[in-house]
């Protein structure tokens, strides 16, 4: 993806209040981030555990989601240990069940849409073999890192699509 910069993620948020956008934690390295090999930006917020957000490209807009894994819930899961949007396995927590709130009227209501994913949101990296996981849980795949990429990207497609994506907005001018 196209690197972004600190406005770009702010302004791309669309299942938050415009305040929390604007106070929300985001990375300070992201000059340092591998866009190249990014299928989206995700994130940990360090001073929230609980919180992750996660910013993609869709259809030539910027789209961003917060998401809380609910701490109570995925400790009750975790048969479920295979990623939903990169299909990547983990042992114990490496995956973890994150809601994103609706946007529009729904999510001011408290509807959700839940997913398991890679509990650090690094997919495009697992999938390139940049970020390695125990050997125990790695099926051999036979799709090259291309098509896993493609797979990821329809996957988070489909998740964005039910969260709620509202008017497009427009990619930033590459930097
Ligand atoms: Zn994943």
């Amino acid at each position: 993806m196209k690197p972004l910069t600190e406005g770009d993620v702010r302004a791309s948020f669309v299942n938050c209040s415009k305040g929390e956008s604007r106070r929300l934690a985001v990375p300070r390295d992201l000059a340092e981030r591998p866009w190249s090999e990014l299928d989206f930006l995700g994130w940990r917020d360090p001073g929230a555990p609980d919180r992750r957000y996660l910013v993609a490209e869709l259809e030539d807009a910027l789209v961003g989601v917060t998401l809380r894994a609910p701490q109570n819930v995925h400790r009750s899961f975790t048969k479920t240990n295979v990623c939903s949007l990169c299909l990547t396995g983990h042992p114990g927590t490496g995956v973890a069940l994150l809601a994103a709130p609706r946007t529009g009227q729904a999510g001011r209501q408290g509807n959700t849409v839940g997913a398991y994913v890679c509990s650090d949101l690094a997919c495009s990296l697992y999938i390139r073999g940049r970020k390695r996981i125990a050997a125990s849980q790695r099926h051999q795949e036979t799709l090259t890192a291309a098509e896993r990429a493609e797979r990821l990207r329809g996957n988070l497609r489909g998740f964005l699509q039910q969260v709620g994506v509202p008017d497009p907005r427009p990619v930033p001018a590459a930097a």
